[in-house]
């Protein structure tokens, strides 16, 4: 990632500047060695970490004109949004609230992408997949009290007999809200 005129540039965007400038100002490559001798104003400097933390999803300045892009697909079956680059950058706290916020009120093709992303990326505690648990949520509801006391029952006989059956965190937490549902702790 390059830093130029106070926006953040792909690599592949960043040295294609940096060529441009060159070529412009017919300067040498040699004349910006020290990054301390320029400001990011007059070239890019750089490359810098993508994945460095930062307050929201970045995506490189050059949006659909980027050279490296970010190809998200649309859910109806109509054109692909074509973004710039996006960096994989780690989120701040600001960064989780920002992204939850963009999702609940604004939510869209993008934003969808960036919680897939963060979701598989080590924030899956910030962002639990919520179809999945709408479904659970659904399958319990749909379950009659008897059904829900015999699949409770074989668990608590399964466990007592330390069966060969490992239950899923997914068994466990059912059991326990079937359990706080019906007071029978
Ligand atoms: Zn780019």
């Amino acid at each position: 990632m390059y830093i130029y005129a106070a926006d953040c540039y792909c690599d592949a965007c960043g040295e294609d500047i940096k060529q441009r400038i060159l070529k412009e100002l017919g300067k040498k490559p040699e004349d910006f060695d020290d990054e301390r001798t320029y400001d990011s104003g007059e070239f890019p400097k750089g490359p810098f970490d993508d994945e460095a933390e930062s307050d929201s999803p970045q995506h490189c300045a050059s949006g659909e004109d980027c050279l490296d892009p970010t190809i998200i697909a649309d859910n109806n079956n109509g054109e692909d949004h074509v973004v710039g680059h996006f960096f994989e950058n780690n989120l701040t706290t600001t960064g989780v609230e920002y992204l939850k916020d963009m999702h609940k009120n604004q939510r869209s093709e993008i934003t969808e992408y960036w919680v897939d992303y963060y979701r598989a990326n080590g924030y899956s505690h910030e962002f639990p997949d919520t179809e999945e648990e709408n479904d659970r949520e659904q399958t319990l509801a749909a379950m009659s009290e008897e059904e829900l006391r015999n699949c409770l029952e074989a668990l608590c006989v399964a466990i007592e007999d330390q069966a060969d059956i490992v239950p899923s965190r997914q068994i466990i937490e059912d059991a326990r809200e079937v359990i706080k549902q019906w007071g029978l702790q």
